[in-house]
C-alpha cells in the first residue's frame, strides 16, 4: 500500500495482552471464529511458510532493485512454474525502468496464466505486489503485512485455481515497484498481455492479514455498484467482517482509490475490487513483521477472497 496516513495509536497494556492471547488461539486453529459455509480449500501451512519466507530477514524488506526482491522473484517464479501455469505471449516476466536517476534500477512483474474452461477468451486479473521498502540504516522493512500478506494469498490462489480451474481466464500478476508509485501495474496496463477488450476485471490484494476487529475492506464498489450483490453474498458465509468503503472522493485521504495497483485498472475503466485492512501502527514500519500477523484472521480473509472471486467467475456477464 502506498500512501496511507498513519496515525498512533496507544494501546493499554491490558489490550495488548488480550490481542496476543487470541492470536495465539487463532494461530493454533486457523479455522476459529464463528461457523463459516466456506469450504477452507486453501494450503494453510504453504500459505504461512510462503509469508513467513517472503518477509523474513534474508530478503531484506524487498525493494524493488535489491537482493532480496531478486529473492523474491525466484520464489515466486519457481512456484508458478512448478504449478506449470502458463505464460503470456511476452513470457513469465514483464521489465520495466524504475526513475530516471542513476542507478539504473529494473523492476520486474511477474505473471501465471489459467485458461478458463467455458469463457478462455474473457480474463480477470488477480494481483498483488511483491515488493517493499527495504532495508533502510540497519533498520528492515519487513513488509510482512505489506505485502507479503497479498502476495502469499495469490500464490495460494494459484494452486487452488490450478486445481480447480476457473470459468473465466485468470492472469496471477505479482506487481513490483508498487512502493514507488505503483510502477509495476501502470506498466502492465500499458502492456496488457491480452487485448483490453477482454479484460474483465481486477481482484487486488494489499495487506490483507491482520485487523484487530477482524474486519476487512471490499473497496471499489462505490466505482462498480454491480459488485455490491456478489460481495453481499458472501458476507453470511465468512467469519471475517467485510466492509464497503474507502473508494468515495469525499471521504479525503481515507479515499483508497489511488492508493494501490487497482489504480491503473481503474483509470483504463476496468472495473476493481480490492481487499485491504485499515491501517495499524505497524504500517509502513519496520515492525510489521510476520510474527504480528494474525494467522486465524488471515487464512479466514485468503478463503473468503477465494471464495469471492469463484462467485465473480461463475456469472456469465458481470452486471
Ligand atoms: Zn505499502
Amino acid at each position: 500500500m502506498l500512501l496511507r496516513c498513519t496515525q498512533t495509536v496507544i494501546v493499554p497494556l491490558a489490550m495488548l495482552l488480550l490481542v496476543v492471547a487470541c492470536k495465539n488461539k487463532a494461530s493454533k486453529n486457523p479455522e476459529g471464529g464463528k461457523k463459516t459455509n466456506i469450504v477452507a480449500s486453501l494450503d494453510s501451512a504453504s500459505l504461512i511458510q510462503d509469508l513467513a519466507y517472503l518477509s523474513s530477514e534474508a530478503l531484506g524488506g524487498r525493494e524493488t532493485g535489491s537482493a532480496g526482491n531478486a529473492l523474491a522473484q525466484d520464489y515466486i517464479t519457481k512456484r508458478l512454474d512448478s504449478l506449470q501455469l502458463k505464460q503470456t505471449d511476452s513470457g513469465r516476466f514483464q521489465s520495466f525502468s524504475v526513475g530516471n536517476k542513476p542507478p539504473a534500477i529494473t523492476g520486474k512483474n511477474i505473471m501465471g496464466i489459467i485458461p478458463g474452461t467455458t469463457y478462455p477468451d474473457r480474463y480477470y486479473v488477480i494481483s498483488a505486489h511483491y515488493d517493499h521498502l527495504g532495508t533502510k540504516g540497519d533498520k528492515i522493512y519487513y513488509g510482512a503485512d505489506d505485502n507479503a500478506s497479498g502476495s502469499a494469498c495469490l500464490l495460494a490462489l494459484a494452486r487452488y485455481f490450478k486445481q480447480n480451474p476457473p470459468k473465466h481466464s485468470f492472469i496471477l500478476a505479482f506487481f513490483d515497484a508498487e512502493e514507488k508509485g505503483l510502477i509495476g501495474s501502470r506498466y502492465f496496463v500499458k502492456h496488457l498481455p491480452v487485448d483490453s477488450t477482454k479484460l474483465l476485471l481486477n481482484v487486488n490484494m494489499d495487506m490483507v492479514s491482520r485487523n484487530d476487529k477482524n474486519e476487512i475492506y471490499a473497496s471499489g464498489a462505490y466505482h462498480y455498484p454491480f459488485l455490491v450483490k456478489y460481495v453481499d453474498s458472501i458476507k453470511s458465509l465468512t467469519p471475517v467482517n467485510i466492509s464497503f468503503g474507502h473508494d468515495n472522493p469525499k471521504e479525503g485521504h481515507n479515499d483508497w482509490t489511488n492508493q494501490s495497483d487497482h489504480y491503473p485498472f481503474h483509470l483504463a475503466q476496468i472495473p476493481y475490487l480490492y481487499f485491504g485492512v485499515e491501517d495499524h501502527p505497524d504500517y509502513h514500519q519496520p515492525t510489521d513483521t510476520f510474527d504480528k500477523v494474525d494467522k486465524g484472521f488471515y487464512f479466514r480473509v485468503c478463503n473468503m477472497i477465494k471464495e469471492t472471486i469463484t462467485i465473480l467467475d461463475r456469472q456469465e456477464k458481470l452486471q
